[in-house]
């Protein structure tokens, strides 16, 4: 997910973020079935993707790599959206859970209550459009340990957890726009798609 704000000081290259119309962001992305190396670099090599782009949000399949991986920061747009997360019915401090790694993450309503808000996404760049999500959402997941995590989150963490966890499974937030609205962005989209097939 885009949003604003930066962190810097990392030696680690960003990545590049692939853009609407390449084939890894409508894939199902794979199960990570071991926590190695290779995968914890992804995601510290991720993490600076999003800090680089001002995101708040990447999932693997926005680097091109279709598996159960995506990483969150919601810090940096904290004044404007903030965020609240729970574990076993205790509020966390939202930092410590910053940036969060969300390794075969499933995803949970929690309750009726829908919100709708503006999302933007860092693979359909000056895209954005409000879309209504479940307020509030059970996350649970690995962390780069291996251990579980199983958390709620209500404001903008709730909103980029359904989001990231929709690119996983090869969903994009344009999906959940009713069809006059997706109308109205086909122009920007055709353009990422050439980019992307190269015309
Ligand atoms: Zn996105």
């Amino acid at each position: 997910m885009s949003s604003r704000g930066k962190k810097q000081g990392s030696k680690i290259k960003p990545l590049e973020v692939v853009k609407y119309g390449h084939p890894a962001l409508r894939s199902k992305g794979r199960k990570v079935e071991k926590i190695d190396d290779s995968i914890r670099s992804l995601a510290e090599e991720m993490i600076v993707t999003m800090y680089e782009e001002d995101g708040c949000g990447l999932a693997a399949h926005q680097v091109g790599r279709s598996i159960q991986l995506a990483v969150i920061d919601v810090m940096a747009a904290f004044e404007d959206r903030p965020s609240r997360a729970w574990i076993e019915g205790r509020e966390l401090e939202l930092e410590s859970l910053m940036p969060l790694v969300m390794i075969n993450p499933e995803i949970y309503p929690v309750g009726d209550e829908k919100s709708t808000e503006v999302e933007g996404c860092l693979s359909m760049p000056g895209l954005h459009d409000e879309i209504e999500r479940p307020s509030r959402v059970r996350v649970v997941c690995q962390d780069l340990d291996g251990q579980t995590l199983d958390f709620e989150a209500e404001g903008l963490l709730s909103r980029a957890a359904q989001h990231e966890v929709d690119h996983l499974h090869g969903i994009l937030f344009i999906d959940h726009l009713p069809a006059e609205s997706l109308q109205e962005h086909q122009s920007l989209l055709r353009k990422f798609q050439a980019k992307s097939l190269g015309f």
